[in-house]
């Protein structure tokens, strides 16, 4: 490519909106354009780095014996009223009508449409096992899209759907695909950690996330260093141990029933007496610092004794709350529209009086059931202050120096951003759609299913916030959108240089490497800072000055200087 036909669009400032560096360097390298709320468009230079990233991808689920395969993103809504989600979904789910008045969703997944396929295609359990995968434009109306392509609505996902004899079969199905994730990330260059993570209803340890190590990254993760031991702040507190911290905690001793705590714990937790009555449940969310950065993103539970005074707000969890997927942010955020930082107080339907020996079923009454995917909150009243930042260390279940799980070490805690996500299903949708096929002694069984998800246009947002400098991106050679590019000086004036140059440049072609020639006839400058900011790994320079000793400069983006390479090496060099 040469960089006079490509669009080559640097901005020296950044968008006001943008908060991390990855949303900041995207556009200013022109890269990503915003076309409206969590809305982008993939401009040249950076779609180059989407293609790549699929490349990969695709590259590895080939590999791996997936199938690949187009699906809608327009997606009738009868198919996601068969398994319940297009009620249930909340408005992450985009619902439109046709000219007919029918209702459609636009596809922030495909599990429907991907078993509707199953139902009608895998007949017998000669065909199994089975493994669909598409890389295709998703949209998601998250509540609060931010950071670039990080957390966008319109997006592209690689999502694939294995289909399996029996739960065995899907997973080893499930353990082919978490092992391709390992390849495809190991390609990709970046620092990451394969995490386990909650698997909601299906219970059991097959569900893990892929996650990118990023300061800035929205999600907690917990590790060993000195084992193989990890998991989100999720998974890592409903397996924790030890109850909440804190004076009132440490006496709650007693084997919980889940969803059920005794009236003794709740007094023990608000440091009141039985017979005290209970008035509300407050939800608290991202707990942010100075900078407006997301410090925690648990939610956690509060107790008010009177009516929402934050001055009698007791702070800690319920043995019986142990092991309940709490809400997520984003749901409960995406459900309520409440400002970030704070939510509640909710209102328990009825006062709890603390008696001596009786359970209190906070969970039942609790009208937040959020321990179950895609159930949301309803009729909740909002609107009071943040809880003192410093509650955070208390409010964590877990904190970094606990003893690990696996007993090989202690804790630590450092932030990761979610790219990828492989789950087995089991028999949640076949069973909701009917999807069966017959087995070996003729009877028809429900499909055995997983889903594995990779977020193809975050990847190269993750890859910034973990690569980059005061001048720009820095990209590992798998994801570059050009993997070496060539700056001749004074290309118009010498005709030395512009022979040399494009020399060299057919010469890389032909040797097949992703090589940009800038025949700009920019000044040095500019068209260093160009390349820089776009964070191309390779660098050759290409003057008058080198050449009469027969040399260029080379300058890989993390070097601080410049080495010469005999010009007569230089193809081999970077090949
Ligand atoms: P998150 O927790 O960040 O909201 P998720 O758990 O809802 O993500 P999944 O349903 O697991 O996402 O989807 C698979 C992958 O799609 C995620 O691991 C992530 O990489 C990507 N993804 C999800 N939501 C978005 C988004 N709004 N913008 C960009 N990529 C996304
Ligand atoms: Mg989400
Ligand atoms: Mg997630
Ligand atoms: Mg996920």
């Amino acid at each position: 490519m040469k960089a006079s036909r490509f669009l080559v669009s640097t901005l020296k400032e950044a968008p006001a909106d943008a908060e991390v560096a990855s949303h900041r360097l995207m556009t200013r390298a022109g890269m990503i354009k915003k076309l409206g709320a969590g809305i982008y468009t993939y401009m040249p230079m950076g779609l180059r780095v989407i293609r790549k990233v699929e490349a990969i991808v695709r590259e590895e689920m080939n590999r791996a014996g997936a199938v690949e395969m187009t699906m809608p993103v327009v997606q009738p809504a009868e198919l996601w009223q068969e398994t319940g989600r297009f009620d249930k979904m909340g408005p992450e789910l985009l619902r439109i009508k046709d000219r007919h008045d029918r209702d459609f969703v636009i596809q922030p997944t495909s599990e429907e449409v991907v078993t509707d396929i199953a139902r009608q295609e895998i007949r017998s359990y000669k065909q199994l096992p089975k493994n669909f995968y598409q890389i295709q434009t998703k949209f998601r109306d998250e509540r609060r899209p931010r950071f670039g392509l990080m957390r966008g609505r319109e997006f592209i996902m690689k999502d694939a759907y294995s289909f399996d004899r029996s739960p065995e079969a899907a997973k080893a199905s499930y353990q082919v695909m978490a092992q391709a994730y390992r390849r495809i990330f190991d390609r990709f260059g970046l620092r990451y950690r394969a995490v386990a993570a909650d698997s909601g209803a299906i219970g059991g340890d097959l569900s893990e996330e892929f996650q990118v190590i990023a300061a800035t990254g929205e999600d907690a993760i917990v590790y060993c260093p000195d084992s193989d031991y990890a998991a989100n702040m999720e998974k890592a507190e409903a397996l924790a141990p030890t109850g909440p911290r804190g004076a009132a905690t440490q006496q709650m001793t007693k084997t919980p029933t889940p969803g059920k705590s005794t009236c003794e714990d709740v007094a023990a937790l608000l440091g009141v007496p039985l017979s005290t009555t209970v008035k509300s449940l407050v939800l608290a969310t991202d707990l942010l610092d100075d900078q407006g950065a997301i410090k925690a993103t648990q939610v956690w539970l509060l107790l008010l004794r009177g009516d929402h005074d934050m001055n009698e707000v007791k702070v800690g969890k319920l043995p019986g709350l142990a092991g309940f997927r709490f809400a997520t942010v984003g749901e409960i955020e995406a459900h309520f529209g409440c400002k970030p930082g704070y939510l509640g107080p909710i209102h328990m339907k009825q006062p709890v009086k603390l008696v001596a020996d009786r359970e209190v079923a906070l969970m039942a009454d609790w009208i937040c059931g959020a321990n179950e995917p895609d159930f949301h909150i309803t009729g909740v009243n909002w609107g009071r202050d943040l809880p003192e930042p410093d509650l955070v260390a208390d409010l964590r279940n877990v904190v970094a120096g606990d003893p690990s799980p696996d007993g090989k070490g202690v804790l630590a805690i450092e932030r990761g951003i979610e790219v990828g996500h492989v789950f087995y299903l089991g028999t949640k949708y076949s069973q909701a759609m009917n999807a069966t096929f017959l087995e070996e002694d003729g009877k028809p069984r429900p499909l055995e299913m997983g889903c594995y998800g990779i977020g193809i246009t975050r990847l190269p947002a993750a890859a910034i916030e973990q690569n980059h400098d005061e001048r720009g991106i820095i990209w590992p050679d798998a994801l570059a959108p050009f993997t070496v590019v060539l700056c001749p000086i004074g290309m118009d004036r010498s005709a030395e240089v512009k022979a040399a140059a494009d020399a060299l440049y057919d010469q890389l072609l032909a040797d097949g490497v992703d090589v940009l020639l800038d025949d700009r006839n920019e000044r040095p400058g500019a068209m260093f800072a160009d390349w820089e900011l776009i964070g191309v790994p390779h660098r050759l320079v290409i003057s008058d000055r080198g050449l009469k000793e027969g040399q260029f400069e080379y300058q890989h983006r993390r070097d601080t200087a410049a080495t010469k390479v005999p010009a007569a090496e230089a193809a081999a060099f970077l090949k």
